[in-house]
């Protein structure tokens, strides 16, 4: 039997558990967390590439990436750590025009106060030895950014979340809401009812099904993303920074001793969430080997070395993306009680720390700030989406991740 609880998170990926987290740690412990397959973060968090980046375009969205970091740190002196390798990143300009947008976010980490230097190419290659920086207009040195291991970071919150006193119930599938004089009060899962006064939707790349149990049409859109890992290469070690190189639209870190390398594509391959059954995940992702070339293609004139190298494993999977490339997180007004925590837009584990932050900033201050009002699910409510409309938006965010 579940246990009827004040908070039901719907999700058990990065998101749903860190915001679990969260919570508890904000001292609002009676809360399940339902999540249908066997163990949490199995799904598109299990895919992850792992990277967390704290530089970005605004000081708010600067200000929760760094939450994020704090929140790995503490997890990582748990005694179920998320892996957290704090190596620092490298961003790289290939032309001045880039440069300027990095001055840009360098700003907004100062005023952030996230420590941030830029490097010139001798030192740029003394933290990435094999890296060929000649060509480089500027490189941005973050020294606490890094990386984790995806699947240990929900493992890691769900350990760390049920010591506060958090319930999980693996196993479960929601299939229905509860109302009650239009505001939620239970669920109905494949495992029995519970009653609730809050339920959260993190259910990633079903999150659009989820919110239709509500009677509500959400915009979210699953985006295919991917990356591949090499075999172990001569020189690469796991304390070599993560990097980024936005004209080639790339990203990438050591993983096992080899080249993980990821991108984004510009022409995407989208999902309407209205095409695939809510008892299900998307389609799974088959592996575009075209792209993936493309992405080494690009690459070598940066890292000579990484060309021959055999690839050793494909990360693959649907996160989901928003029409503006903005989070989910809140309260709809038409449902009260109802609250999304999801369109991650490819940031949902280095962004769960700061997402739980907000989230819980959205439920229990009497004033949440300008940010996270912004990221209120109520703006996309109110009209029925334009759906190809919308589709097209969320693709282009995908397509354009590292426009200037
Ligand atoms: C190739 C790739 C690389 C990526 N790299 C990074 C990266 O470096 N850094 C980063 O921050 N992000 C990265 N991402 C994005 C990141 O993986 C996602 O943003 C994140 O995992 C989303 O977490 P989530 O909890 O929203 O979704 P999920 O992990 O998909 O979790 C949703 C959960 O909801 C459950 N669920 C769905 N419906 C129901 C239901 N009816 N009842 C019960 N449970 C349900 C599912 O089983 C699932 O476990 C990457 C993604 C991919 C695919």
């Amino acid at each position: 039997m579940l246990p009827n609880s004040e908070i039901v998170i719907v999700g058990g990926g990065a998101v749903g558990v860190g915001c679990a987290y969260a919570l508890a740690r904000a001292g609002h412990t009676d809360v399940l967390v339902i999540e249908r397959g066997d163990d949490v973060g199995t799904v598109t968090t299990a895919q992850g590439a792992g990277l967390c980046g704290q530089v970005r375009d605004s000081v708010e969205r600067t200000r929760l990436a760094m939450h994020s970091v704090a929140t790995f740190r503490e997890l990582q002196r748990s005694e179920v750590p998320p892996d957290w390798h704090e190596v620092g990143s490298l961003r790289v300009a290939l032309s001045e025009r880039r440069a300027e947008e990095f001055r840009r976010m360098k700003a907004a980490a100062d005023a952030a106060g996230l420590e941030t230097e830029f490097l010139d190419r001798a030192e740029a290659r003394r933290r990435w030895p094999l890296m060929n920086f000649d060509a480089t207009a500027a490189v941005l040195w973050c020294p606490s950014d890094g990386y984790m291991t995806p699947r240990h970071v929900a493992a890691s919150y769900r350990h760390n979340a049920a010591r506060l006193g958090v319930r999980f119930a693996t196993a479960t599938a929601l299939e229905g809401i509860e109302l009650r004089q239009g505001r939620v009060a239970g669920i109905r899962t494949n495992r029995g009812t519970a009653e609730c006064r809050t339920l959260i939707n993190a259910a990633g790349a079903n999150a659009y099904h989820v919110a239709r149990l509500a009677g509500l049409e959400l915009p979210i859109f699953p985006v295919r993303h991917e990356y591949y890992v090499t075999v172990p290469m001569e020189g690469l070690t796991p304390d070599l920074p993560c990097f980024r190189v936005p004209e080639l639209t790339l990203y990438g870190r050591v993983r096992d001793g080899g080249l993980l390398l990821g991108g984004w594509e510009p022409r995407s391959l989208s999902q309407d969430p209205r095409s695939f059954s809510p008892d299900n995940e998307p389609p799974p992702v088959v592996t575009d080997w075209p792209v993936l070339d493309g992405f080494e293609a690009s690459f070598t004139g940066l890292l000579p070395t990484s060309r021959p190298a055999q690839k050793s494993w494909v990360g693959k999977g649907w996160p989901t993306f928003t029409p503006d490339g903005r989070f989910l997180i809140g309260e709809c007004s038409g449902v009260p009680g109802f609250v999304m925590a999801c369109g991650c837009n490819a940031h949902g584990i280095s962004g769960s720390g700061g997402i739980g932050k907000l989230l819980v900033e959205s439920l229990f201050d009497p004033h949440p700030g300008d940010y996270v009002r912004s990221l209120s699910p109520n703006r996309f409510l109110g009209s029925t989406p334009d759906w190809s409309e919308s589709r097209r938006q969320a693709a282009h965010v995908y397509e354009t991740y590292y426009g200037v």
